[in-house]
Order: C-alpha cells, then structure tokens, then sequence
C-alpha cells in the first residue's frame, strides 16, 4: 500500500511539473529522481524521550513532526512533493560557483558542489513574538538583535569560529547566501509559564503573514527542549519555529552552554528543510545530503576530532547536531543547495523572495 502511495505521488508529480518550464524539466532530469530513500516517519519520538530522561537539551522538531503527520493525513504526501522538488532541483541545476567552495581536495569524504541557482542573495524577513509571564522572558531589543546577527553569520559563513574546522571539511562548508532582516517584534504577558511542544503558543498568538515571513515564538518550552520548527510543506497556521527564551541570542537572559544563538541557527536549518546530521536513525538512514556522513546518533557537549560513526567522521561541528552552541559552526554545500530549492520556481517557500 505504501509503495503503491509512492508511486501514486511520483506520477502526480510528474504531470504537475511537466507543466513548470522555468525548471526545464526534461525526462533526462526526471529519470535522475531516486525517492526511494525517503521516509517521514521516524523514532524521535522514543530517541528523543530517552535523551531527555539521560539529562540531555534536545530538539523536538522530529517528534513534532510524528505529532503533525498523524494529526494530519495529507502531510507525508506534501512532504514527499517538496522532496521531489529538492531533488529535481540538484538534477536540473549545474553546479557552479555559489557561496560555498567549490574546491574539491578533502580527505576522503564525499563533495558536493554548491548549485549556482541565479537567485542570488536570499533575504528572509523574520518576525519575533516574545511571549513572557515574568520580566526576564520580555527579552532586550539588543537579545532580538543579537539573535540576527547570529543568523546572519552563520548562515553567511561570517562567523569567527568558522576557522576551527578541521581541513577534512575545507571543502564541505558554505556560504549559504541567505540572510535575515528583523521585520517587527510583538511582545505579549501571558500568564503560562511552560508552553510545551504542541503548537499551543502559536495558537495563542497566530503567525503573521507566515508565507513571505519567518515567525519566531521566543517563551520558555519547558522540560529541557530547546526548541522546535516546522518543515516545509506543514500548515501555514503553524508555520515557523519556537525557541526557549534562554536559548535565543547570544547576550542577555541566555544559559550556558546553549547561549550562542545556535538553537535558532539549528530550527532555522529544519524550517528550511534540513534533517540532522544523524538522519534520525541509525547508519542506513540519512539526512539526504550528500557531504554531511553518516552517523547513528546526536553528538553532545564539545567532541574532539576525530569522531568516527558509521565507519566515517562525523560532522560534529555541523549546526545540525546537538553539540554546543560553541562547538557548531558550519552548513555544508549539499545544505545549502537543500535549502536553496525551497525558493526555486515551484519550491516551497518561493513566496518569500516575490
Ligand atoms: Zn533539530
């Protein structure tokens, strides 16, 4: 039955992007679309339980993902659609001198190039809404601020720690060419002081036009999560991401060692469809890019290189896992070129740059 959905979906996608010539789909690219790798469903929802118990700040974006996927019946069907999409937008499109580096030369592990898409520098504007119930959680300006400008370099490849990267991976990391521009901030007392991971703050307060914008929820999830997004092809009345309010920015009421505004760099990078590191399973699942290797688990604390999984090393510095704000500091090309397709023709979060 499932197989027979898949290839229902494909043959769907099929005449739905013949119709699209800004991709010049030919049947050449097409033929070059493997989706049989392609899974939604995972174990976070155990994995991620058992962290928590172990004393570990997780994520909770996969298990919200289990949540949406059973609360809504349609969602695995869009989810492949945009995969499909991804997929055939590295299939289309050569691979030029983007952002990233394009020099090969690592030792050993896989290069991917970066796609040069002709978009050019990608500018999402992002709206804030801090929801407090004491005056700590009514962040400064300047925490908001900060937190922009963390994006801004990470995701640039600005950011001074880049320099850390141990040469394996000279050719892996990029300049994704997407930048953030604070749009407005709302400010909201409530008296819930624990907001959870089940969408209930955005239902309190509504994102605001969630299909050209980046909303961020800052308020105290509670239960040692640090925050949690929503990937392409959810509903846009829950579009965006939620961020522990220690957790955001790098100055003002932050905790240590997640006070680098690296949990919002990691949310980011699930919103603009990207999977950690990890896969969410063991070695045979994978995170569908191809310079990130494999590993069978998250990462913690600030590991030595090199740390092998899955006969490879790991990228643990990769924003994707669940080390230290301190010890993550890069995208890979194959990242960037995943994320990019979203505003290609036909992508996902195309709106946004219209
Ligand atoms: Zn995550």
């Amino acid at each position: 039955m499932r197989n027979c959905f898949l290839a229902m979906a494909s043959i769907a996608m099929l005449f739905s992007s013949c119709s699209n010539d800004k991709n010049e789909i030919t049947d050449e690219n097409q033929s070059k679309v493997d989706m049989s790798d392609f899974y939604v469903y995972t174990d976070a929802s155990v994995d991620e339980a058992q962290r928590l118990a172990e004393g570990r700040n997780v994520c909770h974006s996969m298990v919200n993902l289990n949540r949406q996927l059973n609360e809504n019946p349609e969602l695995e069907k869009k989810m492949y659609d945009v995969e499909y999409h991804t997929r055939l937008f590295k299939a289309t499109n050569k691979p030029g001198n983007g952002g990233g580096n394009p020099n090969g030369g690592g030792s050993g592990d896989v290069d991917e190039l970066p796609i040069d898409d002709g978009l050019g520098i990608i500018n999402i504007p992002v709206y804030v809404h801090v929801i407090y119930s004491n005056t700590n959680e009514n962040i400064s300006n300047a925490q908001i601020a900060s937190q922009i400008t963390v994006l801004n370099d990470d995701f640039r490849k600005t950011n001074s720690d880049a320099s850390l990267l141990p040469a394996e991976f000279d050719n892996d990391i990029t300049d994704s060419e997407i930048e953030f521009t604070l749009a407005g901030t709302y400010r909201h007392s409530d008296s819930k002081s624990s907001w959870g991971t089940n969408d209930a703050v955005k239902a309190a307060y509504p994102p605001i036009s969630p299909s050209t914008h980046l909303n961020i929820w800052v308020c105290n999830i509670g239960g040692g999560i640090l925050g949690y997004a929503q990937f392409p092809g959810g509903s846009l009345s829950t579009d965006g991401i939620v961020v522990g309010t220690q957790y955001f920015g790098n100055t003002g009421y932050v905790a240590a060692p997640f006070n680098g505004g690296r949990t919002t760099t990691h949310e980011v990078g699930h919103y603009l469809n990207l999977r950690h590191i990890w896969g969410d399973g063991r070695c045979n699942r994978d995170d569908f890019v191809a310079d990130t290797p494999k590993s069978d688990a998250p990462n913690y604390g600030c590991p030595s290189y090199p740390t092998v999984n899955c006969k490879s090393n790991d990228m643990t510095m990769n924003y994707m896992d669940y080390v230290d704000d301190a010890c993550m500091y890069m995208f890979s090309d194959g990242q960037r070129n995943r994320m990019r397709a979203l505003f290609a023709a036909g992508g996902a979060r195309e709106d946004m740059i219209n």
